[in-house]
Order: C-alpha cells, then structure tokens, then sequence
C-alpha cells in the first residue's frame, strides 16, 4: 500500500507562508538566505521543496507556482537538477560535516547551467558542527550571482547566530488541531484515534506510519515481550527491516505514550504498579529521551541498524528497572 503523498501541493495549513514565499520569488525579491524553522513533522521539507521547484522552474504558472513539465522541473523530478546543490550529512553520520560544506561552497560558485542561478539546499541545517557553520558563513555572507540558499532546522538554538542574522526566518506554522485531524483522516483512514491523537501536533511524521497494521501489532508485540524480559532486545532489534526504522521510531513513540498513559495496565501493557520511586521515574524518562533523540534523527543518515538496538535496548532496561521495583514492593 503506497499512497505517497504529492509534496507539491500546498499543504493546508502552509498556505499562508506559501504565499508569502512565492509572492517574493515573482517579484525577485526573495532574500539570498532563508532559513526555515519548525518543529519536527510540521512540513517543512514540504515547504522547502515547494521553495525549490519554484526556483527551478522555467515557467511558472501564476505567482511561482511550478509548472511540473518545463526542463528544470522535469530535471529537479529526475533528481539531477545541475543547479540543484544539497548538503546532507555523510551516510551513517548525524553530523554535517566542515568538509561537505566546503564541496557545497564550491559548487555553489559554479556557473549556473541553466542561467537562472544555484540554489542550495541544506534539510538539516542544525546538523552542522561549528567550523561547518563557519565555512558555510562565507557563501552566506558572499553569495554567488543569482543564489538562493534554503536552510531547514527543527530548532534555531541549534544554529549560531551568524548564520541566522543572516538568513530570513520563516517560521514553518504549526497546523491547528482541527485543520490536522481533517488531513489526516484524509490521508491516513486507517489511524486510530490514540494515533491521530498523537500525529495531530505532527502530521507529516503519519507518513512513517504508513504500515500495515499487521506490522504495526508485530512491533508492539515485540516491544512488550522486551519490555518483560521474554525477550532479547538485539534480537528483537534484528527483527526490524532497516527500511521501516523511522516509522518504527515513531511508532514506539506512539506506544511509549500509551504506556505512560495508561500505567494501571491497559492497552495490553503491564501494570506498572503504584507509585513509581525515583528509579522507575528516571528509567522511563530515560527511555522518553532516547525515543525522542531518535525522532529528531529521523531525516538524518544516522546508523539505523545501531538506533534500533539502542531503543530495544532502553526499552528492556526500563523494563527491568521498574520490574525489580515492583519486586522490592512485593517484599
Ligand atoms: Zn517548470
């Protein structure tokens, strides 16, 4: 079941900020750097997306609507857009590196091959180390002719503050509640309401979701038997197909926050027992963190294979603290 969702449409809570981008790019009055901000699974590599093919594209349609069949539209869709210049962390690392920075800066000064100037594209500019910021200040501060970069960070903490002075922040809105749930419904009929409940702060994150419940009850199953001891957190972990890793992250997100919810044991989760000591407390903050980090590593190129054992990990570790404290109890 494949119902990939078309990026290009505006998304609806995004319209306004659209809007607002592609009246500045049909004026050419779009700034060289932009820098979009907002939490994880708001839309913002929609929106940065949307950003580019405008940029790319040969003939709007409209304002800056791209047009999906010109020559740079049809080349950015193939994926080889010569103009096109990304900067993402190396395969298997979280961090953006000073070295794929400095190859972004070069290409980024070449001439443009279609004459309507470079754009680069940085999805997880809060990635970056510092001495990659700081060689990326340099093309900022300098652009080449005709340049537009677009940067993308879930956080502006993240970024030191040379890089963002000298960038338009453009806040990625958040959806309302109302306006989430009636695209998810839309998009994803087969989540239940603790789902939507959940995705509704971050809708395009329903996407990784996008599993046959079958697999879905596969996981939970699986989960839970680590959770209890019955089993082996590596082997569980072996268990999962690498391809499903960020679905599954968000997944077990989802039945962390059931077993929180729910700690008289419902849901089909054990009981937790009365009032959990300090122990228990720290053990199933510890694991709430690690399963967020695990989130926020979603668009990188992180070791997959490794953060799925790191979660099973936890999950058994937590299940053994607050296991032998129900034990302790009972004594
Ligand atoms: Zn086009």
């Amino acid at each position: 079941m494949s119902r990939a969702i078309e990026h290009l449409q505006t998304l609806p809570w995004q319209q306004n900020t659209w809007a607002t981008l592609a009246r500045q790019l049909a004026n050419d009055r779009l700034p060289n750097g932009i820098l979009l901000v907002g939490p994880a699974g708001v839309g913002k590599a929609a929106l940065a997306e949307r950003l580019v093919a405008g940029l790319l594209c040969e003939q709007p349609v409209g304002a800056a609507e791209p047009c999906g069949a010109c020559n740079g539209c049809t080349l950015r869709k193939a994926g080889h857009h010569p103009d096109l210049v990304l900067a993402e962390p190396e395969a298997g690392k979280a961090i953006l590196g000073v070295d794929v920075v400095r190859e972004f800066n070069r290409k980024m000064f070449l001439t443009s091959s279609r004459g309507h100037g470079r754009v680069g594209w940085i999805p997880a500019a809060d990635s970056m180390n510092a001495a990659a910021a700081n060689a990326l200040l340099k093309t900022l501060e300098e652009p080449p002719q005709g340049a537009t970069l677009i940067l993308v960070a879930a956080s502006l903490a993240a970024l030191p503050a040379t890089i963002r002075s000298r960038c338009q922040l453009v806040p990625v809105a958040i959806a309302t509640p109302d306006t989430a749930l009636a695209w998810l419904r839309e998009h994803y009929p087969e989540l239940d309401d603790a789902a939507l409940g959940w995705y509704q702060a971050r809708p395009m994150l329903a996407s990784s979701a996008e599993v046959e419940q079958g697999a879905r009850q596969g996981w939970k199953t699986g989960l839970q038997a680590i959770w209890a001891g019955r089993g082996d957190p590596l082997a569980g972990a072996a268990a999962i197909d690498e391809a499903d890793a960020d679905a599954w992250a968000a997944y077990s997100h989802h039945l962390l926050r059931e077993l929180l919810r729910e700690p008289g044991g419902g849901n089909g989760w054990p009981e937790l027992g009365a009032a959990l000591n300090r122990q228990g407390r720290a053990a199933l903050n510890r694991l709430a963190d690690s399963v967020q980090a695990a989130l926020h590593l979603k668009r990188s190129q992180a070791n997959r294979r490794l953060l799925l054992e790191v979660q099973c990990m936890e999950w058994a570790r937590a299940g053994r603290v607050i296991r032998s404290q129900g034990q302790q109890g009972a004594t």
